[in-house]
């Protein structure tokens, strides 16, 4: 049968339970708009776009999608570096509309439907004060963000995001709504902190949270690339002794074509330091004062509010760009490392690619390696090496593609397993063995199986279930 002749697909069985809007090519720009995620790497295509906007429309949506035969991609965000939330000819099942937040700042916990990003949810916590770990951009979604770990500047002083995972309300790839928690299904919630959306759709969360700010201390400065040796070696020696409400990270990037930048370091390599105490604001400038002494040329290290600290990465990658990353855990961080990530960032093929090198341990490293399906607690720090470039460069994509490839290849030496595959492009079978190591990646097979036996949620970081009798 060709293309020509397949039969039409019927949206009727969609359109008929569905409260949500149905988009199809037909809608012109309105279906462009609702297909499009962050990475302009993947340009697809979906059959249709269903915008769910109750859980009666996900479990509605995913029956239509078993039994129509089209294969299904779920979409917080849309942030998936790894293009899972987009997909050619399928259902494209879009939770953006669901947008629910409910603080609770006696108990200290936030339910929050899946179509949220941080942004919205972290202006609804420090309206109380209150914050749990979350993206470092505010426009990341919620969902996909703590199913696959979620590592934020809060880790070190409360954990990733999926640390905080307390509850989940899923619908299963058989069309019923379950909880995941301590108390029911508890190896669903070890398998959704970390393991992605393998085992069903969340369509609620529930996150502890923890008193932040409003008011702390932190900010950014920047050097020029001559002094990245001494400043990278100062800098990472400061935070292997900061305490836990330390975080941060040290970025080899090149210097934005910025008013706040001085002239003669625009366009050009340089080292970015990113540091924050979460914790009493004039603490918080004697820890960091240190960092302070050390004389960047542009300093905005000081009092600021904890939303303009997680709202501070957004200008350096908007959505529509071309993305390609690579990330992995360290156990230390030696000179050696920094020379690499010095020589790795001189030769970066565009202005808007970095190195980030950010401490991990503190709350991180206190998770058991076996309480969560995200695993290497021992790590003491991550790298995440991000290759951005205009969508339509006329060089293509391979130049870009390789420096990210040779600057992991670089650092490999000094790496270890377990990192989170959010922050990662190139994601099969062995990389996804390999981050859970063999005793997880067994667990999580059984885990499929007993919850998606026919690997209907395949557009993922996918586990496939184990085959043959139990
Ligand atoms: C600009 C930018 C900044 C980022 N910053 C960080 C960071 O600071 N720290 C970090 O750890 N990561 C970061 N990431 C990576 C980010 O965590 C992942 O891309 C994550 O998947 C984004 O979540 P989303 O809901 O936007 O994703 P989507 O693209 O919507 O979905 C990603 C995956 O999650 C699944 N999924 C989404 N919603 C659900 C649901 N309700 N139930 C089940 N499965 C679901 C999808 O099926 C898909 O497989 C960043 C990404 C970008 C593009």
């Amino acid at each position: 049968m060709t293309i020509d002749s397949a039969p039409a697909l019927d949206l009727a069985p969609l359109r008929a339970g569905f409260a949500g809007t149905v988009l199809t090519p037909a809608d012109g720009e309105a279906y462009d708009v609702a297909r499009t995620g962050f990475n302009a790497m993947f340009d697809r295509r979906p059959a249709v776009v269903a915008q769910a906007t109750s859980v009666a429309d996900v479990v509605h949506a995913v029956g239509f999608a078993r039994s129509s035969g089209l294969p299904l991609a779920v979409r917080g965000g849309g942030h998936s570096v790894a293009g899972y939330s987009t997909i050619e000819g399928g259902l494209l099942l879009d939770l953006g509309p669901m947008k629910g937040i409910e603080v609770d700042p006696v108990a200290r916990v936030a339910r929050v439907q899946p179509g949220v990003v941080w942004g919205e949810l972290d202006r609804a916590t420090q309206a109380h004060g209150l914050a749990t770990t979350g993206g470092r951009m505010t426009t990341t979604g919620v969902a996909g963000f703590a199913l696959g770990s979620g590592s934020g500047w809060l880790e070190r002083l409360h954990g990733t995001a999926c640390d905080n995972l307390l509850a989940a309300e899923v619908v299963t790839a058989d069309g019923r709504v379950v909880t995941a928690s301590d108390t029911d299904n508890p190896d669903l919630l070890w398998g959704l902190r970390g393991a992605g959306g393998n085992f069903g759709i969340v369509t609620e969360f529930t996150f502890r949270l923890h008193p932040i700010g409003p008011e702390v201390y932190g900010g950014r400065m920047m050097f020029p690339i001559s002094r990245a040796p001494e400043v990278l070696r100062s800098v990472r020696d400061f935070f292997l002794e900061a305490p836990r409400e330390v975080c941060g990270g040290m970025i080899c990037m090149t210097a934005p074509q910025a008013p706040f930048v001085p002239e003669e370091m625009r366009g050009r390599p340089a080292v970015g330091i990113m540091a924050a105490y979460w914790g009493d604001v004039e603490a918080g400038a004697s820890v960091l004062a240190p960092l302070k002494a050390l004389g960047a040329a542009v300093d905005m290290i000081g009092p600021t509010t904890y939303l303009d600290i997680q709202a501070s990465s957004d200008p350096s990658n908007p959505p529509g760009r071309r993305n390609y990353w690579r990330s992995e855990f360290m156990p230390t961080v030696p000179d050696e490392v920094l020379d690499a990530a010095i020589a790795c960032a001189m030769e970066a093929t565009s202005p808007a690619s970095a190195l980030i090198l950010a401490p991990l341990g503190g709350a991180f490293g206190d998770v058991a390696e076996d309480a969560t399906a995200l695993g290497g607690r021992a790590a003491q720090w991550l790298f995440h090496c991000y290759a951005i470039w205009e969508n339509g460069d006329p060089d293509g994509d391979a130049r870009h593609i390789a420096w990210a490839r040779s600057t992991a290849a670089a650092l490999e030496p000094w790496t270890m397993a377990g990192m989170g595959l959010n922050l990662v492009s190139d994601v099969d079978e062995s990389r996804i063995r390999e981050t859970f190591g063999a005793e997880k990646y067994a667990r999580l097979t059984e885990l499929k199986r007993a919850w998606d036996p026919e690997n209907f949620f395949a557009m993922n970081q996918n586990i496939r279930p184990v085959v043959g009798p139990r």
